[in-house]
């Protein structure tokens, strides 16, 4: 059972790294990005609900992401562990998350950390050419991870089960990294 979530401004190459450390650890990447994102395009109830946020830059509201991780921690290949990517991105997400696993008798067993400048994040995330990868939207999102998603480094600091990363080195050296700090945890 191994269950982690992949932290991080947007930009800082969560999605690069949790699709190679899924594979390392056989657990499923969930995106809540990537499932929005699906969703819009499929334009399913959720995605209709989701667009507007998502061109603006801002988040989901809570109840909406946490009801969606609900469905889809319970499917089938989540219940030998996951990668989480993109969730928790508030307060009160990280508490639901804690309810959910209570419930479902799983643990988070680490809380990865890819820290990265704002500066060198602006430059990444204007390259990628995604369709809410415009200045402003990009600028409100990282002001949106400022405020509303980066008190979750101490939130999860707190609890001892954060673990740093610095995310602006060359992709490989990052996995490097990261596949060092989740090691001990695969033993
Ligand atoms: P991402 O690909 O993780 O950068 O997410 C893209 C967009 O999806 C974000 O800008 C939000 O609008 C929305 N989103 C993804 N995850 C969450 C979340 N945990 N809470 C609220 N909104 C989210």
């Amino acid at each position: 059972m191994a269950c982690f979530i992949l932290f991080g401004p947007p930009g800082a190459g969560k999605g690069t790294q949790a699709a190679l450390l899924s594979g390392l650890l056989s657990v499923p990447h969930i995106s809540t990005g990537d499932l929005f994102r699906a969703a819009v395009s499929e334009k399913s109830p959720l995605g209709v609900k989701a667009q507007g946020y998502l061109d603006r830059g801002e988040l989901v509201p809570d109840e909406v992401v946490i009801d969606m991780i609900h469905v889809r921690l319970a499917q089938e290949d989540a219940q030998k562990g996951w990668l989480l990517d993109g969730f928790p991105r508030t307060v009160p997400q990280a508490h639901a998350l804690d309810a959910l696993l209570t419930s479902i008798d799983q643990t988070i067993d680490v809380v990865l950390n890819l820290s990265v400048s704002d500066e060198f994040l602006l430059d990444r995330l204007l390259g990628r050419g995604r369709k809410d990868d415009t200045e402003d939207v990009i600028r409100r999102r990282l002001q949106v991870y400022h405020e509303q998603t980066a008190p979750l480094i101490q939130f999860y600091r707190d609890r001892n089960q954060l673990t740093d990363v610095d995310g602006s080195s060359p992709v490989e050296v990052v996995t490097a990294s990261i596949e060092e700090a989740v090691k001990p945890l695969l033993a």
